[in-house]
């Protein structure tokens, strides 16, 4: 059962055990991969892999569909293994680590130059491939927009909610942030770190790291098999990794400049309330029992801490290597730079 987990590569004829054949997968390219995350979706996937063999096989392009089962416990992994096609991988957490574990897991095994992902749930429909692929000429990657959604309105009112703050907050002018259907260059998600639920902040981590973000209207169909995996807890949750996506690209290299910024204010405050008393005091004015005076060390106290937690984060991002730019080009004049050792 090991060998064959661990050569489970690429089809249900698994590789020997053999690293040159596992490597020359590994290092062969293909036009596209497909990647799916499926948790408990056993009854959507047949008829999603009929859809997609429709769409795919009149594409044109070589191709990889990725399944990533996240931890299923129904017969999710056992309906993906028995479909007779070399074009399918399978992979299967341990246990149930989350969308976004699954995906990311998915983009660095992909090998293909286009990626696009979807849900399994047969929510999306495979035959918007071809123009997802179209608009990828004009942006490095494309996110869907389920204009019609599908899904009850406890679902699409906090949605449009958070769509709206989102965009406000991340200046990335989409309408449809969590929607699952995307497609990228591959060079963008491999630059992309995503874990927790951080799924939904894809474009924004994209566009903050230069990279086009466009959008295309996808059309969504209500989900009739399984049950959807997100309740309305995802707000809350979602709220607080927007202020994490938030903090992130916008303080990570400098902690000192947010936690700093607002330590100088309130400790400032602090002294300022401090020097009042002080005269008053000089002036022989009794202040001992005065609330103001309480409120006077309080905010210079935690002044003090907040400019200490700013100097620890600057501590910590200089010990890690945070040189993550993306270099576009590096060029070398190559003439020029003969000419300067021939002299
Ligand atoms: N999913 C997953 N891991 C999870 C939750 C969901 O891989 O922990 C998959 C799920 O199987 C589906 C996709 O993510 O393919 C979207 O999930 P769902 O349809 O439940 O989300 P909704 O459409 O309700 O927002
Ligand atoms: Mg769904």
């Amino acid at each position: 059962m090991k060998n064959r987990e661990i050569n489970a590569i690429g089809s249900p004829t698994y590789f020997p055990t053999a690293c040159s054949i596992q490597d020359e997968y590994i290092s062969s390219k293909l036009d596209l991969s497909i990647i799916i995350p499926v948790y408990n979706e056993e009854e959507n996937i047949a008829e999603l892999y009929e859809r997609l063999c429709s769409i795919l096989s009149v594409l044109d392009k070589t191709y990889e569909i990725i399944f990533v089962d996240d931890g299923s416990n129904d017969n999710t992994f056992q309906e993906i293994e028995t479909i007779p096609d070399s074009n399918i991988r399978i992979i299967k957490f341990q246990r149930n680590y989350g969308k976004a574990a699954a995906l990311s897991y998915g983009f660095n095994k992909s090998r293909g130059d286009f990626i696009i992902t979807l849900d399994g749930d047969l929510q999306d429909d495979p035959k918007e491939i071809p123009r997802f692929l179209e608009k990828l000429k004009e942006f490095d990657m494309v996110s869907g927009w389920k204009v019609k959604r599908q899904d009850p309105i406890s679902k699409t009112f906090p949605s449009k909610c958070f769509n709206r703050l989102t965009r406000f907050i991340t200046g990335v002018g989409i309408n449809d942030f969590n929607c699952g259907y995307k497609a990228y260059n591959n060079y963008v998600v491999k630059n992309i770190n995503l874990y927790g639920e951080l799924h939904r902040y894809i474009p924004a981590l994209a566009y903050w790291k230069g990279y086009t973000v466009g959008e295309i209207e996808v059309e969504h169909h209500p989900r009739v098999h399984g049950e959807s995996k997100y309740g309305t807890g995802r707000l809350f949750k979602g709220f607080l990794d927007l202020i994490t996506v938030t903090f992130l690209m916008m303080y990570k290299k400098r902690p000192l400049h947010i936690f700093g910024g607002i330590g100088f204010l309130l400790g400032f405050s602090g002294v300022i309330i401090s020097l009042y008393l002080m005269v008053l005091w000089i002036m022989g004015v009794k202040i001992g029992d005065r609330p103001l005076l309480m409120l006077g060390i309080l905010l210079t106290v935690i002044g003090a801490q907040f400019i200490s937690l700013g100097l620890i984060g600057e501590l910590i991002t200089n010990s890690r290597n945070n040189d993550d730019y993306i270099i576009k080009y590096d060029i070398i004049k190559y003439d020029s730079y003969e000419l300067e050792n021939a002299r």
